[in-house]
Parts: C-alpha cells; structure tokens; sequence
C-alpha cells in the first residue's frame, strides 16, 4: 500500500532540509515518517530483533537502541545488518560508542555533542566519521537533562531554554561543517513542547523529531502526544514521529500512525466509524463495533466502515462509508458503496460486514 500523502492538508509543510536514515528520507517534501525505540537490553540481540520485527509489522518505519555499554555497542553490527527497517543507535557521553555505531552500519546515531565536548576533539572526529559514512545525527534535548547552563539561565526548562540548547548543540556540529542533522525539543508538558517546536521551526531549517517525553502510560501518552502532534503537524511543523508510551513500543507505533492517518498525512486504512451510541440505540453498538474492528483488524486497504446504533443518523453515515450497518428492530440494513446491498437478522450484521468488507478489499486490490 505504501504511505502515500493525501490532497487535503491543513496546512503548508515548512521547509526542511532532507535528511536520509537508512532507506527512509526525513525531512524535505518526504512523507513523515514514524519511529519507536526498543526496551529490550540492546546486548540481547535475539530479543531486540524480535522485538524490531513486532516493530515493523506493526508500521514503525525507523527504529532507535539504547546503547549504554560496551556490551550493547557490540551487539549493534548484528543488529543493524538483520534490522529490516534503519536502526539509530541512542547514546550519552560516550563517544567511543559513537564511532561503534557508524561502523556496525547504524543508519543514524542520537548524541548531544554538548555531552561530549570535553573530550577534546570527539565532536570534529564524530562529525567527520558520520559525514564521510552519511550517517545523520539526532541532536535530542530533554527537558530532564537540560544543560545546567540553561538552567540557570531560564529557571527551568522553557521553550526558549530547549531550543537555545539544540541550536547551541548543533553549532557544535556546524563549526565542523557537518549538517546532517534532525533536531527533537522534547518535553512532557505538550503546551510547552509545542511552543518550543513552533520556535526552534522558526529558527532552523533542520528537519524535527517530534516527541512528548516521559509522556506517561498509554491512554495519557496517547492524548498527549495526538494533541501536542496533531497542533504542530496541522501546522506543518514536524518531520518524523515518535509517540512515548510506558507501553509496549508497538503500541507507540500504532498509534504514531494513526495520528497521521488522522491528519491525512498518511492515507487512512481501516477506518471504523461508530457512533457513542445513545438512548436510541437498538443494538450493542460498542460490542458490534468492537468485534467489527477485531474482525477486520489487519486488513490493509483504505477502508471506511460504519457502524451505527439506529436510523436516525445510521443510513446516512453507512451511506457515507464504503460499507455500513445501521441498526434497528433486531436487523441491520447493510450498506455498500450508499446501497443497501442486505438487510440481515442482528446476530448476523458482524459476519455479513466482515464478508463484505473482504469483497470490497479483494475489489480494490484488483483496481
Ligand atoms: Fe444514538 Fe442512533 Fe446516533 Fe447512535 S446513531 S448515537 S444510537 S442516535
């Protein structure tokens, strides 16, 4: 199916330049693309890459490892050969891993030279090992390791602190001509994360990782990171995604894209439509539309199927949809393209929809 972007937008994408991870393009008029990191110890590379093959069926386009030891910076020439999808190797204040990941074939690399500068000349030897490899770097500044410069300068971590703290951090990397950047201001606060991404977009052409950090477990990550993406994407503001979960990095990735298949910048597969159901309701609209979603889950062509819970706005939402239900008196009038192809006993709508909506699948494979 490929990810390709649909006409309506909200708004203009800002310019960036183009950065290339491995085989996925970010930045530019490339399509924003969505990433997670793996919990797995890095050192366990059967886990990791298990844990990066769930990963990948599950739509994550880039994946990052922690590297804190030595072990794990061994572990990456195994897993960036096996990967299927570009692996980033995440590391803090030790260069010597750095130049492990650029050798192990690592498609990117996250490091806050600031960390590193004291190592004399660490940051121009990183910037020329990546450079000569076409390896970019993720400057990544986090409102919990903010430099204690800034902090002192601003109080605390404010939007202007974070982005004096990137833009500072890649100068870093520019005295050494090196520009393969993307740049990511996280904090866990969206109002402030927001602010600080509209700045530092006004202040860079450096192409943006958005993310909320630390943002919480997943029905609270989930909110936060969908209104804080969807404010600076409707925007235009944002290069790739990666959403923040205290959940599994599956999840992170589902969710990553379905917020942008929610903005249109992805086009939308499977999309349930199902009203909140009501006083009205003659069916069990929450479990006909769970075992709809369940029963079509996985299925990858763009799909619009309602499920409604009586005739008041049923047949018009499911004449709507590609395919519908709307419900009342024990049946269900099942809808195809705005036709109403059957009208089927209620213990039946959930297989009819299904059997439909494979038809229809199988039809658009074929066109
Ligand atoms: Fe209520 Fe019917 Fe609307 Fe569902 S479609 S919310 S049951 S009025």
């Amino acid at each position: 199916l490929g990810v390709p972007t649909v006409p309506v937008r909200l708004a203009p994408r800002r310019p960036s330049r183009r950065i290339q991870v491995g085989s996925v393009a970010v930045g530019g008029d490339a399509p924003v693309s969505v990433q997670s990191m793996t919990t797995t110890p890095t050192a366990d590379v059967g886990a990791t890459l298990q844990q990066i093959a769930e990963l990948t069926a599950a739509g994550c386009q880039i994946v990052r490892v922690a590297c804190p030891s030595q072990d794990d910076a061994d572990a990456l020439p195994a897993i960036a050969r096996k990967s299927p999808i570009p692996v980033v190797a995440d590391i803090h204040f030790q260069p010597r891993y750095v130049f492990a990941a650029i050798d192990a074939g690592c498609a990117g690399v996250r490091v806050n030279p600031g960390n590193i500068r004291r190592f004399d000349d660490q940051v121009k030897e990183i910037a020329r090992a990546a450079g000569a490899a076409g390896v970019p770097i993720r400057i990544g500044v986090n409102a919990g390791s903010l430099d204690k410069r800034l902090l002192a300068k601003y109080g605390k971590a404010t939007p202007e602190a974070l982005v004096e703290s990137a833009l500072w951090e890649c100068s870093l990397f520019e005295e050494h001509g090196f520009r393969d950047i993307k740049i990511s201001v996280k904090h866990n606060d969206p109002v402030v994360m927001v602010s600080a991404y509209r700045l530092l977009a006004e202040r860079c052409d450096y192409p943006l990782h958005l993310g909320v950090t630390e943002a919480g477990p997943a029905f609270q990550g989930t909110i936060k990171s969908a209104v804080a993406f969807g404010a600076l994407l409707s925007e235009g503001i944002g290069d790739t995604i990666r959403v923040s979960l205290s959940a599994p990095p599956a999840e992170e990735a589902k969710v990553g894209i379905q917020i942008l298949e929610s903005l249109n910048l992805r086009q939308r597969r499977l999309e349930i439509v199902s009203c909140p159901s009501c006083g009205r309701a003659q069916v069990d609209v929450y479990k006909l539309a769970e075992e709809v979603t369940a029963g079509l889950d996985g299925l990858e062509v763009p799909l619009r199927v309602a499920v409604m819970g009586c005739v008041v706005n049923g047949p018009g939402e499911a004449r709507e949809a590609d395919l519908g239900v709307a419900s009342g008196n024990g049946k269900g009038q099942i809808f195809v393209k705005g036709e109403v192809v059957r009208t089927v006993p209620e213990s039946r709508i959930v297989e009819t929809l299904i059997d439909e909506a494979l038809k229809l699948a199988e039809r658009l494979r074929a066109d």
